[in-house]
């Protein structure tokens, strides 16, 4: 069945749209692309200028690849953005967070502006598992961070930003609601093409549902498209990993008495999937088995002979 999770995938190979460089995608709204694209980062991450005055807030930063500065000074001239009066990060992961020193270094030598982004207590148990690895506080301190807390507001001419605390793809995400246009950034929680990874997937279902709950129409997402249909996008999403959930016990349940390597469920979930994507498949495959762990519906041993991590159904569920 193609549906939006899916339609990128044309015969297992992926077909992204290009975007372009600078979009002004609303009157409030104009994207920059980070010159990052790859595999894990699609067409790039997408940073957002927000707001109509000479000061405005910027929404993620990208990698801080050398290519993106010039493109950025240029959606700012465009748009007659003189300054930028602060940066939000979605969440920690290097693609949003790497370009903090190299816009700080061209906008913010006499004064640094403020980078605000959700700083949850457990944070550094987080580092160095799964995409986007590398130590945020290495790129910027810790302490030079604004932290910010789940409803507040950040304003600047034009736009009204409110911050919520989501987390799951990163135990720090937020996403933003820009009130004037009951839109919403969605950070790496809702992509605009594809589906994304996330680190805890019941915090992360939690976390879809709040994000329904709120209702946007629009979604900018951090890579990919403008999402025109938010609620149907989010509830394709929901009732994705729901599915998978019951996906991975339906494959464990049919050879009850044999478990089963993390790796072998993934290729049974995904039998066509290029393999740039394979590795993803199996993080996020390991990842609904630890939730199912969690709720007690699976185990794992390791094998004796092998040393391999083996997952079954528990006895009594079969
Ligand atoms: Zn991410």
């Amino acid at each position: 069945m193609s549906s939006i999770l899916t339609q990128h995938l044309k015969n297992g190979q992926r077909a992204l749209p290009s975007l372009e460089n600078i979009a002004k995608v609303s009157p409030l709204v104009t994207r920059e692309m980070a010159q990052n694209g790859g595999s894990y980062t699609l067409q790039g991450t997408n940073t957002y200028i927000i707001g109509t005055g000479t000061d405005r807030l910027l929404l993620d930063t990208g990698s801080g690849s050398y290519e993106y500065i010039p493109f950025l000074k240029e959606a700012m001239k465009q748009t007659g953005c003189e300054s930028l009066k602060g940066i939000i990060i979605t969440h920690w992961h290097h693609d949003h967070l790497g370009g903090v020193p190299s816009i700080q270094a061209e906008f913010g030598m006499e004064n640094p502006i403020p980078i605000y982004k959700f700083m949850p207590e457990n944070m550094e148990e987080t580092f160095g598992k799964g995409e986007g690895s590398k130590n945020p506080f290495e790129i910027w301190p810790k302490e030079k961070f604004l932290p910010l807390v789940t409803e507040q507001k950040l304003v600047c001419e034009g736009a009204t930003l409110r911050v919520v605390h989501t987390p799951g793809h990163a135990s720090d995400h937020v996403v933003v609601i820009l009130e004037e246009e009951n839109a919403m950034f969605s950070g790496d929680n809702v992509l605009g093409t594809g589906t994304g990874v996330f680190r805890d997937l019941s915090a992360y279902i939690k976390s879809l549902k709040l994000m329904l709950d709120l209702n946007p129409g629009r979604l900018y997402p951090g890579h990919g498209p403008v999402v025109e249909d938010g609620r149907k996008l989010i509830n394709e999403y929901i009732d994705h990993r729901m599915a998978r959930l019951k996906q991975v016990q339906d494959i464990l349940g049919s050879h009850p008495l044999k478990p089963w390597r993390k790796d072998k469920i993934a290729a049974n979930i995904y039998p066509s999937l290029p393999e740039e994507l394979r590795l993803p498949a199996i993080y996020n495959t390991e990842r609904v088995l630890l939730a199912l762990l969690n709720q007690g519906t699976v185990e794992m041993k390791t094998d004796d002979a092998s040393g391999e991590i083996l997952w079954s159904l528990v006895k009594e569920r079969l």
